[in-house]
């Protein structure tokens, strides 16, 4: 995402560790004590400002929340929305998803999920999509075994892609729309940010549901 530098960003992000960590190979195999209760761990890689992330952690107190975030700016943003509503099951990370291994333990989440990532529709730049192989690689180490991914976007380009990437990855599919809004898997959905922008402009939305062999 693509937004503004804003000055504010990086010394919020500094001054709230509680909320946001920087450094996240440090809670390596430990996220759990980021939550008042020990309880399943998601993680969404690229949470953009954070309207996805924040919804699931009020819908679902049941489960511990992070987001993940490369950009700065946007993290920042993010981390600001969620401070004033004090949810003890959500945290942040301001870290690039290609390194999740160095961050999570093996198995210590228990569902990702990626939304609207950036399509990357150059062949060259094929490396860079977060389902190309070797990132699926390292979402299977630090989920537990058999874990699943969700996955929506309105790029079809990106979908046809990770269709293939993740079924050439010997990938389990549990599910797949193409058209989110108007199925029944609607019921229930949490919008992300560029989901509503789509949406409004009358785009169909693609998700998945898929898990590891093992
Ligand atoms: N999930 C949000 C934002 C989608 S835009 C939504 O659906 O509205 C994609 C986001 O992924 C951007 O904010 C971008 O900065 C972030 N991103 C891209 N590559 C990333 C990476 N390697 N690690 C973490 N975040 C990444």
């Amino acid at each position: 995402m693509r937004v503004k530098h804003k000055k504010w960003a990086e010394p919020y992000l500094e001054s709230h560790p509680e909320l946001i960590s920087l450094n996240p190979a440090e809670f390596k195999g430990n996220w759990q004590s980021r939550f008042e209760k020990a309880q399943p761990l998601h993680l969404e890689v690229g949470m953009g400002k954070g309207q996805f992330i924040i919804g699931m952690a009020k819908k679902y107190p049941q489960y511990n929340f992070i987001g993940l975030e490369i950009e700065s700016t946007v993290a920042a943003i993010a981390a600001k929305k969620a401070e004033p509503e004090h949810l003890p099951n959500l945290t942040f990370v301001r870290a690039d998803g290609a390194g999740l291994d160095t961050y999570f333990a093996d198995g210590e989440i228990d569902q990702l999920y990626l939304n609207f990532s950036d399509p990357w529709p150059k062949t060259r730049h094929e490396k860079r999509r977060l389902t190309y192989k070797s990132f699926l690689a390292n979402y299977q180490q630090v989920l537990v075994p058999k874990g699943s991914i969700e996955f929506k976007t309105d790029n079809m380009g990106l979908f046809q892609y990770s269709l293939t990437s993740l079924n050439n990855y010997g990938m389990i599919f549990d599910g797949v729309w193409l058209d989110l809004h108007h199925s029944d898997e609607n019921e229930g959905n949490v919008e992300t940010e560029y989901e509503q922008k789509f949406a409004a402009k009358g785009q169909p939305i693609y998700k998945l549901r898929a898990h590891f062999a093992k």
